[in-house]
């Protein structure tokens, strides 16, 4: 199928790979010589890092040096299919390329440039012996011709080797590419890309629209036709193509409305951008996880894995604000210091498992009794230090006594005399905390002395 010269200009100019051509240079012997550039893409431009006035007329040889094995070059490549791939770095855009050799039509070589980029860095972490070949810009050499520095593409393409060339661009494009009627968007050619992402063959999608298909939706297209006529072209904007199984595929648009003669053509090239979604979902998924895991770590590290309560650090941070805010506001504030009673009979008599049941229940109990501005935590092995922010004592007392009374209500299953509590309770006196802290603990050996079971103030 032929197209108008437009047609594959924007193809050229679509491309988001490299693309030059080179005119080999034949000796006596009828062996190549070198091959000349002549005809080259934006992209190519970009991902060498060359500047566009240094490399018309240059040899492959002396903007890929050591690249390719020259000999035998012209006999290997054939129109017939075979192509090389090589790997290189080009200096001057900081990128990794893969060189892919080609031959559009005799006489001709293609080169294609693919940004690795990424890849090369992913793998270099692997192996790290990777050796640099380079190319550098060598000076002009005298004699040059400046017309063809203006030799434009649409100049070069009047070349009747061009369709032939285009048609390559066309179908080695990885981007989605299709070419239809402006008006009902029938499809008159789509490459592989587009045929393998979307699950059409050929047959299906040739001389049909794209709405009929489902790619893309009749406001879609609307769309697409009225951003045309009012800037000729579109440029890379989000959209959705549909494959044949009704999966939508995500990607970045672009397209051409191209005149021939009374006819309009419209050329789309779509670049699938599912795997870079993929990735970014993956991405966030992974961060989403993470967050959670600090979460975690976070209440870990405040917790008192056994029974949930606040650990000893945490318990003497949030009292050490507690007593600043009573001396800030002169608000009441009392802390309890408690310890169960003979504990370490029940662990001797019963096994340590058994006193963790003990600790972990002792423990509910507290916790029912407090409000939510209270703050409970383990202070030693079975002793708890409770605070009780805006509580004078005879509150104090009362929510004491209210622990005290469960704990001995209990039925514990663990031992047959019961568990009891002996507590010391005190209110804050404007002290500093281990003052504090030591006169809730006396309280508390007060009680143990006087018998246990009972709470000392
Ligand atoms: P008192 O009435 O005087 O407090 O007697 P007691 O036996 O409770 O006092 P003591 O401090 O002598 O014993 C505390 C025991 O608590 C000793 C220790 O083995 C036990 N203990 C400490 N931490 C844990 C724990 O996490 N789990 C269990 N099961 N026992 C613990
Ligand atoms: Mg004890
Ligand atoms: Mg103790």
């Amino acid at each position: 199928m032929h197209f108008p010269l437009d047609f594959y200009q924007a193809v050229l100019e679509n491309l988001n790979h490299g693309l030059a051509f080179f005119r080999f240079i034949i000796d006596r012997e009828a062996k190549a010589k070198d091959a000349e550039l002549f005809l080259f893409n934006p992209a190519f431009i970009k991902l060498t890092g060359l500047n566009k006035m240094d490399i018309i007329d240059r040899g492959l040889q002396d903007l890929f040096p050591g690249i390719f094995d020259w000999r035998g070059l012209l006999d290997r490549i054939r129109p017939e299919g075979n192509k090389e791939r090589r790997e290189c770095y080009a200096p001057a855009s900081s990128k990794w390329l893969l060189l892919v050799l080609f031959s559009p039509q005799p006489g001709i070589l293609g080169v294609a440039l693919h940004d690795i980029s990424e890849i090369k860095t992913a793998r270099e972490d692997n192996e790290k012996s990777t050796k640099r070949l380079s190319f550098e810009p060598r000076l002009l050499e005298e004699g040059w011709n400046r017309k063809k520095l203006l030799l434009g593409l649409s100049q070069a393409i009047s070349d009747d080797l061009s369709q032939e060339m285009f048609s390559h661009a066309f179908c080695l494009n990885p981007s989605l590419m299709s070419i239809t009627t402006f008006d009902e968007s029938i499809y008159l050619d789509i490459n592989e890309s587009f045929l393998n992402t979307l699950g059409f063959n050929r047959e299906e999608v040739i001389g049909r629209s794209c709405s009929e298909l489902g790619v893309l939706s009749v406001s879609q297209r609307l769309h697409i036709q009225k951003m045309l006529l009012e800037q000729k072209r579109i440029r890379n904007i989000e959209s959705k193509f549909r494959s044949k199984e009704g999966q939508e595929v995500p990607g970045l648009l672009s397209a051409d409305l191209i005149q021939v003669r009374d006819r309009k053509l419209l050329l789309m090239v779509f670049h699938d951008i599912t795997e870079r979604i993929r990735m970014e979902e993956e991405l966030e998924e992974k961060n989403q996880q993470l967050r959670e895991l600090n979460r975690i770590l976070k209440v870990q590290a405040v917790t008192d894995s056994l029974t949930g309560l606040y650990n000893h650090r945490q318990v003497m941070e949030k009292l050490q604000l507690e007593i600043a805010r009573a001396n800030r506001y002169q608000q009441d504030l009392t802390i309890m210091m408690l310890d169960i009673d003979h504990f370490k009979s029940i662990n001797d008599e019963f096994g340590h498992q058994v006193g963790d049941v003990v600790l972990v229940e002792v423990s509910q109990i507290i916790r029912r009794n407090l409000r939510s501005i209270d703050i409970a935590g383990r202070y030693g092995g079975e002793e708890f230090l409770i605070v009780l922010p805006q509580t004078n004592l005879n509150n104090g007392m009362q929510v004491a006594e209210r622990i005290r009374q469960q704990v001995e209500a209990e039925g514990f299953e663990e031992s047959e005399e019961g568990i009891t509590v002996s507590i010391g309770i005190s209110q804050h006196q404007g002290e500093e905390m281990a003052d504090y802290i030591e006169r809730a603990d006396q309280l508390l050996y007060r009680a143990k002395r006087e018998g246990r079971n009972r709470i000392e103030r």
